[in-house]
């Protein structure tokens, strides 16, 4: 264990509050500061665009508001300083450390700034974009479009019709979510969308958005030349890592912060990095570091990188967990693990299309890098410890 007198955790979502319960729970007991830049304390991104978007709004985190930590809520770190060991706050304040946790997360990518203004224009990352979200469906709007085919795109979209509303989902791709679950699972989600009465585009990009006179969205151009009316539009285009808080310090940063195995920040014994913000190496999916912007990935993360910033690289552990990921769309459950979009092949192991429920495994060079399956949990667990295990690929169905 070190001899750490003043942690700072920056960012207070799912990484962020995983790692101060651990450092408590790993019994340091000296100061411990949490900075989240929104107001509200830790809460659950899931069911933002489930639950909350057809009226529940239970987003507790277990353990969210239950914390041994000064909460430092509404303040955003916006300057590191490595060789002072300071953390400098949007109020001009320091924050001395000797151990640091960046669990800053990620944020929407935007349209161009003068489309985001039109009204009626949307992204999805908050409670507070859920609520604004959920206040505009009220309004019962005619035309709503969904740019981007990805998991919060496949969601909303599943959302808006289950409220009896009509949804045109433009996906650029050739098959939503073909880069993250291969080829036979967006086969089937894509049919998954039409069957449930979305109009899915696929193939297409969203070039500009249009304005009416009065400021409100009014249609979107799409890259082949046709115009789709909108006056509800949710742009779920992915994520970018939050760090510009970092740039002028030397902690590194390529789409995210490259750690070592670790998650300590390159070069520093005392700074780690967790969640969707962390960019690591990790042993069984190769060379190169990767990025995970999901649930049960910032959850174990969070922890790992808190018990070993207190172990000290020496005594550290590799982050080497295969998290199971998941959504859920039109009432069914699409999961996976692991890198599908590594593999050389990819095939269908238990079950069957028709049914949907099936699984498919996914390999490079005989070895399992990816699971992908639709209704088929005990599936997806199966494959995801045979991945951890480096297994070869299991016979077909
Ligand atoms: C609508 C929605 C639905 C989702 N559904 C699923 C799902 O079904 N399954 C799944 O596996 N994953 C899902 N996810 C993804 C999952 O929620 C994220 O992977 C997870 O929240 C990542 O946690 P994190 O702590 O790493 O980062 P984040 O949750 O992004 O939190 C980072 C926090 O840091 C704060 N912050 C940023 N910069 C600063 C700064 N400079 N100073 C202080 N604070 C800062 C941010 O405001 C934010 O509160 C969903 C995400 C969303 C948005």
């Amino acid at each position: 264990m070190g001899d750490h007198t003043r942690i700072v955790v920056v960012g207070a979502s799912l990484a962020g509050i995983r790692a101060v319960q651990t450092l408590r729970s790993e019994g340091y007991a000296g100061e411990l500061s949490l900075v989240g830049a929104e107001p509200h304390l830790p809460y659950n991104r899931p069911p933002l665009s489930k639950n909350v978007l057809t009226g529940d709004d239970d987003v507790a985190l277990p353990g969210g508001d239950q914390f041994d930590a000064a909460w430092l809520g509404g303040r955003r770190a916006v300057r590191l300083d490595t060789t002072g060991r300071a953390v400098v706050l949007d109020d001009g304040s320091e924050l001395a450390y000797d151990g640091l946790v960046i669990a800053t997360g990620a944020r929407p990518r935007r349209l161009p700034e003068d489309q985001m203004a039109l009204t009626g224009v949307h992204v999805l990352r908050t409670i507070d974009d859920a609520k604004a979200l959920r206040a505009a469906l009220a309004r019962d709007p005619r035309q709503v479009v969904v740019i981007g085919g990805g998991f919060i795109g496949g969601e909303v979209a599943s959302a808006v019709r289950a409220q009896g509303m009509d949804v045109t989902l433009i996906e650029s791709g050739p098959l939503p979510m073909i880069g993250v679950v291969g080829r036979e699972v967006a086969e089937w989600l894509a049919e998954h969308h039409r069957r449930n009465g979305v109009d899915l585009v696929t193939g297409v990009r969203a070039n500009r958005l249009e304005g009416g006179p009065d400021g409100r969205i009014a249609a979107v151009q799409l890259s082949d030349g046709r115009s789709i009316p909108a006056d509800l539009l949710i742009a779920g285009l992915g994520v970018e890592p939050n760090t510009e808080w970092l740039d002028g310090s030397d902690v590194q940063v390529q789409d995210g912060v490259l750690t070592d195995d670790k998650l300590f920040a390159l070069g520093f014994p005392d700074i780690v990095a967790a969640g969707d913000v962390a960019r690591w190496p990790h042993r069984i999916f190769g060379d190169e570091p990767v990025r995970v912007e999901h649930w049960a990935n910032a959850n174990e993360q969070g922890a790992s990188a808190a018990r070993n910033l207190l172990r000290g690289p020496a005594g550290a552990e590799p982050f080497v967990e295969v998290a199971g990921l998941g959504t859920r769309v039109h009432g069914k459950r699409v999961q996976w693990a692991g890198f599908p979009s590594l593999a050389d092949q990819g095939t269908i192991v238990a079950g069957s299309v028709e049914e949907s429920k099936f699984a498919v495994a996914f390999s490079r060079d005989g070895v399992l890098v990816g699971a992908a399956t639709v209704n088929y949990p005990k599936e997806l667990n199966r494959l995801r410890g045979m991945i951890a295990a480096g297994a070869d690929q299991p016979a077909p169905a």
